[in-house]
């Protein structure tokens, strides 16, 4: 288990990660989701014992990554946004310097060198330079070195980027291998990499967390019938006109088709269903409705609004502010 406590990280007067508090508990995926520069490689640095925090504290299985960084770093794997690795050295080489650095006991080295170059699969390439290999091979030889030692858990930076659609594949499959063995935390500023390798996301943005969940909660989270969609043979500004005083709408997206029918994307307010509303102001107009719908809000909507907008949004407050009664009330 990793916890992480009130960890601040200031650059200058740049607040990188601001106050971050989450627990990383055994046995799952956990993605780092957030845009470029939210603070992820900070704090994946600051939990590995690369970098010193301005403020807070991060435990590995009890133990303060600062106060006793050896018996922490025990229980870690690291793969760095930017690996380690030496290019002059054969694959097999580094793995033993690795190993040794990981005070792998002697005896036991080689056959762990041996295991994991299968795991990964850089057999093939162990006496090879590493200054010759694919990106694709050193990625896998980075994760090697995470993996040597077989710590509780594996921390992964960023690990696909810059790899062809087939290394990326290659990479997810071994993180899922891994997964059973091992509680991974990988980093990403791709949704879609986090949601189909992850069972629980942590949301960055701006050093804070703004939301974590199992991607199915998050879905929930901001209500599922929140958008209308809708299909009229009728134009924009007609459009516009019929919906302005219909109770419920938080906005809408009119997009003209060549052919007079056009589509509506109505967001509704919270707790709100304006389905009928909708329907009676294009009926008492006498005006065509093709089609209407209701669609789920995806993790897509959820993350671009959790990352872009300066306030996180009233659904997160009031599940956040519930957490916080729920944590009160057990202190008393
Ligand atoms: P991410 O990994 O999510 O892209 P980073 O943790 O790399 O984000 O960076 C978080 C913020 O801290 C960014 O605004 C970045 O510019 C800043 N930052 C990162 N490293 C340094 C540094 N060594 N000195 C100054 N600012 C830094
Ligand atoms: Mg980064």
């Amino acid at each position: 288990m990793i916890e992480v406590r009130n960890l601040v990280k200031k650059y200058g007067n740049h607040l990188a990660v601001d106050h971050l508090d989450f627990t990383i508990e055994a046995g799952r995926i956990y993605g780092f989701l957030g845009p470029n520069g939210a603070g992820k490689s900070t704090t994946m640095n600051i939990m590995t014992g690369y970098l010193g925090a301005t403020e807070g504290q991060v435990l590995i299985d009890g133990h303060d990554i600062l106060k006793e960084p050896e018996e922490a770093k025990k229980h870690i794997g690291y793969l760095p946004e930017q690996p380690p690795l030496y290019m002059d050295m054969t694959v097999r080489e580094y793995l033993r310097f690795a190993a040794e650095l990981k005070g792998i006991p002697k005896k036991k080295r080689e056959d762990e060198i041996t295991e994991v170059e299968k795991m990964v699969r850089v057999r093939d390439v162990e006496n090879r330079l590493i200054k010759n290999l694919s990106k694709g091979y050193r990625q896998r030889v980075g994760l090697a070195q995470a993996v040597l030692g077989f710590p509780e858990t594996i921390i992964l930076d960023e690990p696909t980027v810059g790899l062809d659609p087939k290394q990326i594949i290659e990479i997810r499959e071994l993180i899922r291998k891994l997964a059973k063995k091992h509680t991974v935390i990988l980093s990403s500023h791709i949704l879609a990499e986090v949601r189909e390798v992850c069972d629980y996301i942590l949301i960055i943005s701006r050093g804070k967390l703004v939301a974590s969940d199992t991607p199915e909660n998050l879905e929930k989270m901001l209500g599922e019938n929140s958008t209308v969609e809708l299909e009229t043979r009728a134009v924009p500004s007609e459009i516009r006109l019929l919906l302005k005083n219909v109770p419920g709408i938080e906005m809408m997206e009119i997009k003209a088709g060549g052919n007079g029918i056009s589509n509506v994307m109505i967001r509704q307010k919270k707790d709100e269903d304006v389905r009928e509303r909708v329907f009676r102001a294009f009926a008492s107009a006498d005006v065509p409705l093709l089609t209407l719908k209701t669609a789920g809000t995806s993790l897509e909507d959820v993350f671009m609004e959790l990352t872009q907008k300066e306030t996180v949004p009233e659904a997160f407050r009031k599940q956040k502010k519930w957490e916080e009664d729920k944590n009160n009330a057990g202190d008393i």
